[in-house]
């Protein structure tokens, strides 16, 4: 007999929080703190969402989205779920650039930055002080009417090579172009140059593990397994969720799904206003991502010298449309020393990641496929071979994910590794309004993307979800 995923299951619970990416979690982990009956459903065989890993004979751990991120996650952490995990939370102290227009390592924050643009670019110390300023001082109710690149034009006009220091990691970060709002642009950033770039010592498997423990700890019931194919509603609101063809009765529901998926597919167009339906048929999602995984041959050393994230490419300008092309001419590649998993088995990882375009790898046939993954490998120890000389006898394992691998594990339309561009946020925002105990927290509008983004915008939902559940506002009870 199949395994029943559900067995034991409640018939009711305060919230379902459909998805288990880090907002989905942090949602679940806060909820189940303050006392709510939660259930957590995952489709996935496993928790954690687009923050996983997989392991491969020899011992080797690959990280999918462990590359880093800013040093707030720490305190989120810390206050949202144990100090446990906050007290692996590391920083990553060479960042590389190598490219046609500079090669240069940063400590990557504001103060190596300043010095940087003063003595390497060339640029007046003020001007570099004002631009801080005004990226620190950007804010979701700012004005949302100037692009990034009028941005840059405003302080550093004509400088495409400031430009391509600027923005090409936090394109990589989150998909972020120069015709997008510069808020977008500027908190990321910002969050970036206060510290500098962190990731978790331990490794993605160690983090989801305490994660789900933390959970259940709060009383969260976890479940893997268990697609989501409806919520259920009816004039009063939410009334429940259909899952492995079963339906569960919740006075609210936290998708952590797509949010065009939210409410086209598991919602239905019909429940919601024509207006908001034209709205968020405008929601562009963000791009998706190619990588290439490698692990190196026991008893290889990589020098640490190498930097712990490279950002390489051999474009002679820099544009994010080139960063998209199938043609791939720039990377990141992410080094993985011992010390990532330092109770591990002292293995030397690196992944190469690369924006890309659904469109690109969505319709080609398996051969096709199959040979463009194997093309996007070579070309990819090609470009390993400066930065690690003779890489491909030094390497034991290689593969390639592609938008149709992050399509197929999280079920994200088009792949998308970043949610949704700007217009994203208002539509999320928007749900509770249209339909009573509908939420939604997981990657949009690039502000709420990236391991960061998602753990605080499931805190900002949680949040909303709790004063709903404990308002006197005479909700109604769970439907019978
Ligand atoms: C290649 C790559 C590299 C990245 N690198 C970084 C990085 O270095 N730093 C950084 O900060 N961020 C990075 N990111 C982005 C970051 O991983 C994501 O923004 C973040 O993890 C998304 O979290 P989320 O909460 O939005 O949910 P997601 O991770 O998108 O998870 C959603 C979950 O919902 C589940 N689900 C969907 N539909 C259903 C359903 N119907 N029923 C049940 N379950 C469902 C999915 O299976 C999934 O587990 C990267 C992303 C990618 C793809």
């Amino acid at each position: 007999m199949p395994k029943d995923f559900l067995a034991g299951i409640q018939a009711e619970y305060d919230v379902v929080v459909i998805g288990s990416g880090l907002a989905g979690m942090t949602s679940a982990n806060i909820l189940g703190r303050a006392g709510h009956r939660v259930l957590l459903l995952e489709q996935h065989y496993k928790f954690g969402g687009l923050a996983t890993w997989f392991k491969r004979p020899g011992g080797h751990t690959f990280d999918i989205s462990l590359h880093g991120f800013p040093y707030g996650m720490l305190k989120s952490c810390k206050r949202y779920w144990n100090d446990e995990i906050a007290s692996n939370i590391v920083q990553l102290k060479n960042i590389r650039f190598d490219n046609p227009m500079f090669s240069l390592m940063t400590t990557y924050n504001r103060e190596d930055f300043t010095d940087l643009l003063a003595t390497q670019f060339g640029v007046a110390r003020q001007t570099v002080s004002d631009f801080f300023d005004t990226a620190r001082g950007m804010n979701f109710y700012d004005d949302q009417s100037m692009s990034t690149r009028e941005l840059f034009e405003k302080f550093f006009p004509g400088r495409s090579d400031i430009v391509r220091l600027l923005l090409e990691p936090i394109t990589y970060a989150n998909g972020s172009t120069l015709e997008d709002p510069a808020i977008t642009y500027g908190i990321v950033f910002s969050n970036f140059m206060a510290k500098g770039v962190y990731i978790y010592e331990g490794g993605t498997d160690d983090l989801v593990s305490k994660m789900q423990a933390e959970m259940v700890r709060n009383g969260v019931d976890t479940r893997i397994k268990c697609d989501v194919t409806k919520i259920l509603v009816d004039r009063r609101g939410v009334r429940g969720v259909e899952v492995n063809g079963r339906e569960i009765r919740c006075r609210a529901v936290v998708s952590n799904s797509n949010l065009r998926s939210t409410i086209f597919k598991l919602v239905g167009e019909e429940h919601f206003d024509p207006k908001f339906v034209e709205e968020a048929r405008g929601v562009r999602l963000n791009n998706s991502s190619t990588q290439v995984y490698m692990a190196i041959k026991p008893g290889v050393e990589i020098p640490e010298s190498t930097g712990d994230l490279l950002f390489c490419s051999t474009a002679n300008e820099f544009r994010t449309d080139l960063l998209l092309d199938r043609n791939i001419t720039s990377r990141t590649f992410s080094f993985y020393y011992p010390r990532t998993r330092p109770d591990g088995k002292q293995r030397h990882a690196i992944v190469s990641s690369t924006n890309a375009h659904w469109k690109d790898w969505a319709d080609l046939s398996e051969e096709a496929y199959a040979a463009s993954k194997q093309e996007l490998i070579e070309t990819t120890l090609d470009a390993l071979e400066k930065y690690v000389p003779n890489c491909r006898e030094k390497i034991e394992w290689v593969e390639a994910a592609t938008p149709r691998t992050f399509h197929h594990y999280t079920k994200h339309l088009s792949g998308a590794s970043f949610g949704t561009k700007f217009e994203g946020l208002g539509v999320s925002r928007g749900l509770p309004q249209q339909i009573r105990g509908l939420y939604h927290a997981g990657s949009v509008g690039i502000i709420m993307s990236g391991w960061l983004g998602a753990i605080n915008y499931g805190v900002i939902v949680s949040n909303e979800v709790d004063s709903m559940l404990t308002s006197n506002t005479g909700l109604p009870a769970v439907p019978q």
